[in-house]
This record gives structure tokens, sequence and C-alpha cells, in this order.
């Protein structure tokens, strides 16, 4: 077994490199495993305009390559490898790497993100960053006076096709059911915008698009005696049928909501069990920003940074 750490930080989107920022300034010698997608979400994304000092607006990649560059300089040393299981039934917690190597640390930052869900269509791989996006803040920019279309029926969708109400000409939302579960509040804010408009009992079944989205295929009320065939011309399409907490290797040691949200002490990145800290998405069902997770990611390494203080007092 590899010698202990002081600070293990798991994930390499805005909060686990930030987390790995302030956690290598403060003489943790953090150890960061970048996982499968090393920089997280945003490497899906293209340009990102709203993280704070870039006026120019910058790329994902760039952005998370810069993040990594800088923890990086601290001293954080950053390696490749999937964690495959946790031990946190006591301190120092064990972590296993690729099913085999075990390493060991005092502090743990969980900083896995969430997975958006995508409806499996083989097009929206083909046209992602081309037209397909999830998450029409940071995209939704792109799409000024052009069509849009959400799809999904929740909260998300009513949030995001608010959102995209205010920048484009139209906005469809397309819902699989004959009603939205969104908040009733949320309904009626979505209701009441002159260019939303939302297609009760739709199915999406195909993109279309040359270069990329030029336009959505839909069957409505599928299985039903009037079923028709739709085809509506749009430029963007914007997933919002849920996201997924990558938190699934943790949910045997830690308190999470019923969609899988690891549960924090409110107001802080602290969990049930002491030195365990999340940072970002895995625990944000809320604003899911790279912003919010890079200063979540500050918070659990100045909490680490703490808990260990009070631990070798
Ligand atoms: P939800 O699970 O609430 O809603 C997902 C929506 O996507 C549902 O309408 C669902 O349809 C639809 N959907 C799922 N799979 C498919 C599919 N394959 N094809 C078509 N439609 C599909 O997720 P949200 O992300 O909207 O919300 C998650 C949680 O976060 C909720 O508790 C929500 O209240 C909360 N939230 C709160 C916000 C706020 O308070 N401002 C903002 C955003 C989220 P169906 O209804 O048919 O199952």
């Amino acid at each position: 077994m590899s010698k202990k750490k002081k600070c293990l930080i798991i994930g390499s989107g805005p909060a686990g490199y930030t987390a790995a920022i302030y956690a290598s300034r403060a003489n943790l010698k953090p150890v960061l495993y970048e996982g499968m997608q090393p920089g997280g979400q945003l490497t899906t994304t293209t340009d990102v305009e709203n993280f704070p000092g870039y006026p120019e607006g910058t790329t994902g990649n760039k952005l998370m390559n810069d993040l990594r560059k800088q923890a990086k300089k601290f001293g954080a040393e950053i390696r490749y490898g999937m964690v495959t299981a946790v031990d946190l039934s006591k301190s120092p917690y064990k972590i296993t790497i690729e099913g085999n190597e075990v390493v060991q640390t005092e502090t743990l930052i969980i900083a896995t993100g969430a997975t958006a869900k995508y409806l499996g269509l083989p097009e929206e791989q083909r046209y992602l960053g081309q037209g397909v996006s999830a998450c029409a803040t940071c995209d939704g920019f792109f799409y000024r006076e052009k069509i849009v279309a959400v799809v999904g029926g929740g909260d998300s969708a009513c949030e995001e096709a608010l959102y995209l109400s205010g920048l484009a000409a139209k906005v469809y939302i397309i819902v699989r059911k004959d009603h939205l579960r969104a908040s009733k509040i949320m309904q009626t804010r979505v209701l009441s915008k002159a260019n939303v408009s939302v297609l009760f009992e739709h199915e999406t079944v195909r993109l279309t698009g040359d270069k990329g989205v030029e336009g959505v295929d839909l069957i409505k009320r599928r299985g039903k005696a009037d079923e028709t065939n739709v085809s509506i011309p749009i430029d963007g399409f914007f997933l919002a049928i849920g996201h997924t907490p990558n938190s699934t290797l943790f949910s045997q040691w830690l308190e999470t909501d019923e969609v899988g949200y690891i549960k924090t002490v409110p107001g802080t990145p602290r969990t049930n069990i002491p030195g365990v800290f999340v940072a970002g998405d895995v625990a944000d069902p809320h604003y899911k920003q790279a912003i919010t997770a890079a200063g979540s990611g500050c918070q659990a390494a100045i909490e680490a940074e703490r808990y260990l203080l009070t631990v070798n007092d």
C-alpha cells in the first residue's frame, strides 16, 4: 500500500482543480485523480463566456487546461486513473485505483460531477457543440434570435426555456407527457412567455442537418389513432431531462438525496463523515455552473486544511 496522503481529490472539473490549487498552496500536497474525462463536463462545450476573468471568452478545454496548469504549478500531483472503490469506514480512507492500487488519505474531496442525461439518439453525439447542448446558461448566448428546442418537462426544462426565451426568437419545449412535471410557478412563468410554445405529447425521434442541427423530427401522440409526424426547423437542441450525479461509488458511505446528490451540512462542503468533503455538481442540484463548482472546490480545500489542523493538533 502506498504512503498515506494528506489530501486526495477525485475529479478534474473546475471543482477538483480549484480544490487542488487551494490544497497545494496550503501545503497539503494533494493528489488529484482525473478519471475518464479529464476536464469534466466543460470539455464537451465549446466557448465559455460566463467564467469571470475572461472578457473575450475562452473555450472549455482552454479553461480546464489553465486550471490544471495552475494546480500543477503549486505542486498538486495530477494522476490519470479511475477510482473504482472507496472504503470510508475509518480514517485514513482507502481509495482503490483501477481495481488494484490502494491509496490512503486523511482527507478526501469528492468532485466527481454529474452527467447530463441524453435521449440516446445517435445525432446527439454527432452534433454535440454544433447545435446540441445540455446547458442553456453555457451555450444559450450563441442562439440569439434563433429557434431552439428544449426537451424535458421538469423544472430544469422550464428554467432552461425561460433563460433561452430572453435570447432566442422562439423556444419550443418538447414534452413527452400531456403535462409538465415542473413546479406550478415555473409552469406559469414559462407558459406566460409569448415566444415559448410547449409541444405536449411529442417524442423526439431524430435531429436533422448537414453540418449541425437544422431541424427536429417528432412524433405527436405516438401509438394513438391520431399519431402524427411533425418536423420543426431549429438551430439548437437543449437536453433538460435531468442529470445523474456521479455518486454511486460513495453512496454506501455518504448520505445522498433521492436523486443521488451527496448531502452536505448546509452551507458547507462537509459530509456526514469527518474529513470527507464534496465540491461541485455531485452535491449541487441547483446551480451547476463552472464558477459555483470552482467556488465550492475552494471551500472544500479550506475545510480539508482546517480539519487536518484539528486532528493533527
Ligand atoms: P426531473 O427528473 O424533474 O424532470 C425530467 C423531465 O425530463 C421530466 O419531465 C421527464 O418526463 C423528462 N424526461 C426524462 N427522460 C426523458 C426522455 N427519455 N424523453 C423525454 N423526456 C424525458 O429533472 P430536472 O432536472 O428538471 O429536475 C431535477 C430536480 O431538480 C427536481 O427536483 C427539480 O425540482 C429540481 N430543480 C429545481 C429548480 C428550481 O427550483 N429552480 C431548477 C432545476 C431543477 P416525465 O415527466 O414524463 O417523466
